[in-house]
């Protein structure tokens, strides 16, 4: 009797989780789908689209997206979505080829870039081994309203009956871009000090909106360590400008920032590329934890 009762427990437990399965999907396959190659454009995408979309992320966080190669279950994903969101700029070098290999004649495919003024990369070596650009124009607020304005047009191209919804959204998005850009502006102004240094060379666009320069331990591209004499050059770039902080990323050679902090008695801190999700920072939040600690660096 007992084991009768068990096993119709265990029954139930089926069906019910049966059709909660077949629940969520329904709802799901409702959901606009679109693919995007990277968390920041993860983060933006979400930020217009919300609850009325179902995003898929191509590079998985945790993986460097300087060096991603699509695999067949990426082509999958493209096959199956209405929309891809990109960055451009050179970030995702793997963009033409993969989108030529996949069958999907409807698909919206966004470089979301599209219309920020460019930062041209100076290091020769890695013009020809990345392009011209550096790609990292997220990590600007002024540049992702621009980013965040062709998503939407994106999704209401895809969705035109929510198209209220999406605009609302930027509206609402861009509205608290603008109060954290001021707000920094306005401190960014007070300091004297304008030079910090990072992992690797990904704050170029931020730098332009608040007029402050960086330095790296590693290239816009995030490969190679630094050479002995890049870091007796940087060691002596921190000791001149009197460089308090050595900010590190979680994926680009936390140990070298450490090792170069030492070197000038420095502390280490954190900073957001928002090329991979981390601490559960939204982008906005990302943006904030970044600028303060720069600006705290620099007081
Ligand atoms: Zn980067």
């Amino acid at each position: 009797m007992f084991k009768k009762f068990l096993s119709l427990i265990a029954a139930l437990i089926v069906v019910i989780s049966l059709a909660s399965c077949s629940n969520s999907s329904s709802t799901n396959d409702k959901k606009l789908k679109v693919a995007v190659s990277f968390n920041a454009m993860k983060e933006l995408t979400y930020a217009i689209g919300k609850n009325k979309i179902n995003i898929v992320t191509i590079i998985p966080n945790g993986t460097e997206p300087h060096d991603f190669d699509p695999k067949a279950k990426d082509i999958k994903t493209l096959y199956d979505s209405k929309i891809f969101i990109y960055s451009g700029l050179g970030m995702e070098t793997w963009v033409d080829k993969t989108l030529k290999s996949v069958n999907n004649k409807d698909l919206i495919s966004v470089e979301a870039s599209n219309g920020v003024k460019a930062i041209k990369n100076s290091d020769a070596s890695e013009i020809a081994e990345h392009g011209k650009y550096d790609p990292h124009s997220w990590l600007s607020l002024n540049d992702a309203k621009i980013e965040s304005k062709n998503i939407r047009d994106a999704l209401t191209k895809a969705d035109p009956t929510n198209k209220k919804f999406y605009y609302d959204n930027y509206n609402e998005f861009c509205k608290k871009v603008d109060s954290l850009n001021q707000e920094y502006v306005d401190k960014f102004r007070t300091v004297k000090n304008k030079d910090f240094v990072t992992g690797h060379a990904a704050f170029a666009y931020l730098c332009r909106d608040y007029n402050l320069n960086q330095k790296s331990v590693e290239n816009v591209f995030a490969d190679g360590e630094p050479s002995t004499k890049q870091l007796a050059d940087l060691t002596k770039y921190c000791k001149d400008n009197n460089v308090k902080t050595v900010f590190y990323e979680d994926m680009v050679s936390p140990k070298v920032s450490s090792t170069l902090a030492k070197e000038v008695n420095a502390k280490t801190q954190k900073i957001y590329t928002i090329e991979s999700a981390e601490d559960g920072k939204d982008y906005l939040a990302s943006m904030k934890t970044d600028l303060d600690e720069i600006y705290t660096s620099l007081k």
